[in-house]
C-alpha cells in the first residue's frame, strides 16, 4: 500500500520504518527541512536502538523516502498517518495547532480520496473536529475518512514495539476503512481491537493514565515503607506475583517523565473537566509525581548543606535507551540543586546534546560517568542507563570527594551498597551509611 507518515519524530519515524519493513511504500514527511535532510542522508535525527539500521535496509530496497515537500508527500498515498506532536498548552489540554495544520494541508495538496489515520494522542471528539476540518478544506469531490489509531509504543523500545505490540486499536465506524487498516497490519499478526472513534481516543488516554497511577502508587508506598522501615523492593516484588497486579510498572523512584505521561494525564483531567467531572484520582496522581521529583534533592539537604557543593547528576534523559528531554525529572532535580546552589556537573550518553537545549546553561557537561564523578561531593542516580547500572560502587567511593550516593532508581541492592565506604540513600528502602 502507499502511505504518507506526516511527522517524523518518535512515533512517526518508527512508524515509517515499520511499515515499510513490512512491505509498504511509505513516504516520510516533516515540514523541519533540518530533520528531512538527516533522514534522505540516512541519519537518524532521534535515538532510538535498532531503528538506523532497520531504515537503512528499508531505503535500500527503495520502499522508504522522505521529503520536507508537501506536493510530493501528499500526491499519491491511500493511507495518510498523522504523527504531529499535541504538545501540552499552559491550562494543559492538549494543543492541536499542528494537527489543525495537517488537515489544511490535506485539503490544499491532496486530489484523491485517502483514508487519514490518527497516530497522534488526541483528545475525545478530535477526530470527529478533524473530519470536520478535511470536509471544509478538501477540493470538490475529494472524501477522507478519518481513523483513530492511537500508538502505544515506548521510546527506547519503539522498534521492538512495533512488531510486537500488546493490540493495535482501529476506531472508525467506516468498514471499508478499517478492512484497509487489517490489510495494511496484517503482516505483523498483531491483536486488532476495533471500536468505535471516540473510544479509540479513550482508551489511549486510560492507559496512559493507569500506568501513571501504577507508577505513583507505588511511589507513594515507597514514602510509606521508608517510614515504617520496609523494603520497597520486596514489596513490589511480593505484590506483582500476584496475577491480578503483575510486576510491570511498580518500580519505584523518582517520578515518571517523558514526553507521554506528563502531557496526557493533564490532557486527561481537563478532557474530564470539560464535562464537569472532577477527575480526582488523577488529580492525586500528578499531585504524588510532582512531589516524588522533589523528594530526592530533599533527601540530600537533610544531610548536607548543597550551597558551593559539587553534584554529580548521573543520567538526564527521562528513561534510558532515549535521548528525550520532555519532562525528564532531572530538569526538576537539576533546578531544585542549582537553587540550593550546588554546581551541577551532568552526564548522559545520549542525551547531553537535548539535554543543553533544555537545561539551565550553569549546569556543566562531563564526558564521562567517571568525570561527573571525579572530586564530586554527592551524587545524584537519575536515568538507570545500563553503563549507570553496572558502574561498580566502589568507583563512587574512589573518584567523589565525599562519597554520598542519592539514587533515585534503586540501581544497586544494600548488600552491595554495605560492601563500600559510602552513604547511600535509595528509594523505598533503608539508608546505608
Ligand atoms: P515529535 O515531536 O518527536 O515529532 C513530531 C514531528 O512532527 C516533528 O518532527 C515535527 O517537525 C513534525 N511536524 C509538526 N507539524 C507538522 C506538519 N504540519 N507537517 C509535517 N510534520 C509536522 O513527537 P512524538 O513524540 O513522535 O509524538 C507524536 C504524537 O504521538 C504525539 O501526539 C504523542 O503524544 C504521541 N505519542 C508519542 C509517543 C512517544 O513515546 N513519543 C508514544 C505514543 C504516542
Amino acid at each position: 500500500m502507499k502511505v504518507t507518515v506526516i511527522g517524523t519524530g518518535y512515533v512517526g519515524l518508527v512508524t515509517a520504518v515499520g511499515l515499510a519493513k513490512i512491505g509498504h511504500t511509505v513516504i516520510g514527511y516533516d515540514v523541519d527541512p533540518r530533520k528531512a535532510a538527516l533522514l534522505q542522508r540516512g541519519e537518524v535525527p532521534i535515538y532510538e536502538p535498532g531503528l538506523a539500521e532497520l531504515m537503512q535496509e528499508c531505503r535500500q530496497e527503495g520502499r522508504l523516502l522522505f521529503t520536507d515537500e508537501a506536493e510530493l508527500a501528499y500526491r499519491e498515498p491511500e493511507l495518510v498517518f498523522i504523527a504531529v506532536g499535541t504538545p501540552p498548552k499552559a491550562d494543559g489540554s492538549a494543543d492541536l495547532t499542528y494537527i489543525e495544520q495537517v488537515c489544511r494541508d490535506i485539503g490544499r495538496y491532496m486530489d484523491h480520496d485517502a483514508v487519514v489515520v490518527t497516530k497522534s494522542t488526541v483528545p475525545v471528539g478530535t477526530n470527529d473536529h478533524i473530519q470536520g476540518l478535511l470536509q471544509a478544506y478538501a477540493r470538490g469531490g475529494t472524501a477522507f475518512t478519518v481513523v483513530s489509531n492511537p500508538e502505544f509504543l515506548r521510546e527506547g523500545t519503539g522498534v521492538h514495539d512495533f512488531f510486537n505490540g500488546d493490540r493495535i486499536v482501529i476506531g472508525t465506524s467506516c468498514d471499508r476503512a478499517a478492512g484497509l487498516l487489517e490489510e495494511l497490519y496484517a503482516p505483523l499478526g498483531l491483536p486488532l481491537f476495533h471500536t468505535d472513534i471516540r473510544s479509540a481516543e479513550m482508551i489511549k488516554y486510560a492507559s496512559n493514565a493507569f500506568l501513571a497511577a501504577k507508577i505513583s502508587f507505588i511511589n507513594e508506598i515507597s514514602n510509606i515503607c521508608e517510614k515504617v522501615d520496609a523494603d520497597i523492593e520486596s514489596v513490589a516484588f511480593g505484590m506483582g506475583l500476584d496475577r491480578r497486579i503483575g510486576p510491570q510498572f511498580l518500580k519505584a523512584g523518582i517520578g515518571y517523565g517523558g514526553s507521554c505521561f506528563p502531557k496526557d494525564t493533564k490532557a486527561l483531567v481537563q478532557i474530564a473537566g470539560h464535562v464537569q467531572h472532577d477527575f480526582q484520582l488523577l488529580k492525586a496522581v500528578i499531585e504524588v509525581n510532582n512531589k516524588q521529583q522533589a523528594s530526592l534533592v530533599k533527601k540530600a539537604k537533610e544531610v548536607l548543606e548543597l550551597k558551593g557543593k559539587r553534584a554529580a547528576l548521573l543520567g538526564l534523559a527521562f528513561k534510558p535507551n532515549t535521548d528525550d528531554m520532555r519532562e525528564a525529572p532531572s530538569l526538576a532535580i537539576a533546578e531544585q540543586l542549582l537553587e540550593a546552589g550546588a554546581d551541577v556537573i551532568a552526564y548522559d550518553p545520549e542525551a547531553a546534546e537535548n539535554a543543553r537545549r533544555v537545561l539551565p546553561e550553569q549546569v556543566q557537561y562531563a564526558s564521562s560517568l567517571q568525570e561527573a564523578l571525579q572530586g564530586a561531593d554527592v551524587a545524584f542516580i537519575v536515568t538507570e542507563w545500563a553503563e549507570i547500572v553496572e558502574l561498580p560502587l566502589s568507583q563512587y567511593a574512589e573518584l567523589m570527594r565525599e562519597p554520598l550516593v542519592f539514587d533515585g532508581r534503586n540501581c544497586y541492592s544494600l548488600e552491595e551498597a554495605g560492601r563500600h565506604d559510602l552513604y547511600y540513600c535509595s528509594i523505598g528502602r533503608r539508608t546505608v551509611a
